[in-house]
């Protein structure tokens, strides 16, 4: 059914004037509320009852076997997590709680709404009758309304999943609700920002555990959330943030100081670069591969001295004619055999690299009456060697892109790794 089938609908049902169901219909729906949620809401606003429509509870499915052809089901689950979120929906202040369910045939997530009443207590199993369907990013996913009925069960579910949300930070995928996870806060600091209601105060940076590091947010800053501090961090959700998963704190969290200092790992996972470029991006990645070439935009560069863009012939993209400011760069193309990335080196990666600093390369460029040089030089010393990279990797539209925190030559030389070979051969 399109919008306007479900407005005609809507206005015939309730005998109200079409343009105004259009309007609070096109609202609801503009801020992700579901269709079925968005027409009950209006149900309710102007006095309908609530006749979904459906008729009749619907049969019981395992988990497992809900699709997004289903439009209601009747699941019997445990709640392995549960989150609260503030979301603003016509013009009002709502707040919904999202999770994860289980039964022994899988998982499934679910948005409860204004309206619904039951408990979604972590651990409890429950039966939530006429549960409705809709599809997030190609997956089923439950809605609990008003007309969800949800009935406390004795049954105890062999399932095959943790309760309570308890996550390792690299276990963390974006669209997590309700995760917990106990950090060391390795990065920390105040941002302003404008918010719903004017300028507000937020806190970002970076946590870290013994699996990974993660980037999170703080909405409503929290005190025991400073720079060197462990916490036990309960309510978070995660969002996706440059294609890795972001940790967000909100007022609805638990933040607590934890006595005992939480260990970080000093590694990066290391990952093929198809593997990473498939996982739409990493916060914090290990690669190695061969320099197969070095891009345009390296070695000696020109920057807007405003917003820090790359200058071409004295234009900067946003800023118009600007007196460029010099720097350096490298922009190296990363192969493993699986994918390529292009690697980008800031000043004084490029400068190791480089073997001299912006002056030397200045006077290197003056000399030679070519700013190219400089690039030059770099692509004769790193083209076809093996290196060590690590650093951020996003994935978009600019392609894929890791901006590099290390930068090592790989030091097994090959003789090393044919004897590693030949041996392996031999046994
Ligand atoms: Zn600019």
């Amino acid at each position: 059914m399109s919008l306007e089938d479900h407005v005609e609908e809507l206005a015939s049902d309730l005998d109200v004037d079409k343009e105004e169901v259009r309007r609070d219909l096109e609202n609801l729906v503009e801020y992700s509320v579901p269709m079925d949620e968005a027409k009950q809401s209006l149900r309710r606003k102007y006095g309908g009852g609530d006749s979904g429509g459906s008729g009749g509870t619907p049969s019981s499915k395992a988990i497992g076997e809900v699709t997004t052809d289903d439009s209601n089901v009747t699941v019997t689950a445990v709640v392995l997590t549960s989150g609260r979120r503030s979301i603003q929906y016509n013009g009002e202040q709502h707040v919904i709680r999202e999770g994860q369910l289980a039964d022994e045939s899988g998982t499934i997530s679910y948005t409860a709404w204004d309206g619904f009443e039951g408990d979604l207590e972590p651990g409890e199993t429950v039966q939530f009758g006429n549960a409705g369907v809709r599809e997030w990013d190609g997956h089923p996913e439950l809605n609990l309304g008003q007309s969800t009925q949800a009935e406390p069960v004795e049954a105890t579910l062999d399932i095959d999943a943790e309760v309570g949300g308890e996550s390792a930070l690299a276990d963390i995928e974006p669209g997590d609700r309700g995760i917990t996870v106990e950090v060391r806060v390795l990065e920390c600091e105040e941002k302003v920002i404008d918010g719903r209601d004017g300028e507000t105060t937020i806190l970002s940076g970076v946590l870290g555990d013994e699996s990974g590091r993660l980037p999170f947010t703080d909405w409503e800053p929290h005190d025991a959330i400073e720079e060197g501090a462990s916490v036990r961090i309960e309510e978070t959700f995660v969002r996706e943030f440059r294609g890795a998963p972001s940790v967000n704190v909100s007022e609805f969290s638990t933040v607590t100081p934890l006595s005992e200092p939480v260990s970080v790992t000093e590694d990066a996972p290391r990952m093929r670069v198809r593997e990473a470029v498939e996982s739409g991006g990493q916060f914090d990645v290990e690669l190695v591969g061969n320099v197969i070439e070095i891009r345009d935009g390296s070695g000696l560069i020109e920057r807007c001295p405003d917003c820090g863009r790359v200058v071409q012939n004295g234009q900067c993209r946003t800023h118009g004619a600007v007196d460029g400011e010099d720097d350096l760069r490298t922009k190296a193309i990363l192969d493993d055999g699986t994918a390529t990335v292009t690697v980008i080196l800031d000043d004084e990666l490029t400068e190791r690299v480089y073997g001299g600093d912006l002056d030397d390369a200045r006077e290197h460029a003056r000399d030679a009456m070519d700013k190219e040089v400089v690039a030059d030089r770099i692509a004769e010393r790193v083209v076809g060697h093996e290196y060590v990279v690590r650093g951020s990797l996003s994935v978009d539209e600019y392609g894929a892109n890791l901006n590099a925190t290390e930068f090592e030559e790989a030091d097994d030389d090959p003789a090393a790794r044919a004897s590693d070979f030949l041996q392996g051969v031999d046994a």
